[in-house]
């Protein structure tokens, strides 16, 4: 297992519904030791490609994007929510529907800051279903930009978001893939990743316990 799915495996609750909450660690309560290790994995895993911004969405995505771009030494750019509906043309916007709050929100970037010239990692702290993402994506198309690449801390692959946007041809870098989770059993099973973070070959499909 690499440093996230051992931190998922420890400190992740499995709700019912699909839900796995990861707030002591990831998007409310935030350990930043955690974040710098997973910035360096999305730097070693995006070796070798040209990136000048990153990309997330509010507001989980900030905090992990922030320090992801210290080691990118990129501006970070968020989609924010936009309840307006009167958005003028100095935007780019799309419509992204919430799997945890169930609900569609406009997500707008001020054309200032994103255009033909950026090739763009998008980051984000979860990805299921892939509406964030594809509004994300939706963004960077609008401007014209190239997207060089999709940095996620965790895929629930058991959804259809990650199959989606690999079948797209995008290069998508999922550090943790769930690729079950059992609510009643408090268990987690990831899916086995080629190599880790210390270089490790991966292991085969792990299933642990984790709090329920
Ligand atoms: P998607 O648009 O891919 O369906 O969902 C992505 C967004 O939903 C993420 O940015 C995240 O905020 C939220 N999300 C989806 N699944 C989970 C989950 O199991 N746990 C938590 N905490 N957030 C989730």
């Amino acid at each position: 297992m690499n440093f996230l799915e051992k931190r998922i495996q420890k400190d992740g609750i499995v709700k019912e519904g699909n839900v796995l909450k990861v707030d002591t660690f990831l998007n409310h309560q935030m350990d930043i030791g955690l974040f710098r290790q997973m910035g360096e994995e999305w730097k070693r895993r995006f070796e070798g490609t040209y990136i000048n911004k990153i990309l997330t969405i509010e507001a989980s995505g900030i905090g992990i994007a922030c320090i992801a771009s210290e080691y990118f030494d990129v501006p970070v750019v968020f989609a924010k929510k936009s309840k307006s509906i009167n958005i003028d043309g100095s935007m780019y916007m799309a419509e992204v529907e919430s799997f945890t709050h169930k609900c569609k929100n406009q997500v707008i970037v001020s054309k200032k800051f994103l255009g033909p010239d950026d090739h763009v990692l998008i980051i984000d702290d979860f990805l299921a279903n892939g509406c964030a993402l594809q509004g994300m994506i939706s963004i960077v198309s609008q401007a014209g930009a190239t997207l060089a690449g999709i940095g996620i801390a965790i895929e629930k692959g058991f959804q259809p978001g990650g199959r989606t946007i690999r079948n797209l041809g995008y290069h998508l870098e999922s550090l943790a893939i769930v690729d079950s989770m059992d609510a009643a059993a408090g268990t987690v099973t990831f899916r086995t990743q080629a190599e880790n973070t210390t270089g490790e070959a991966g292991a085969a499909a792990y299933t642990g316990h984790v709090r329920g």
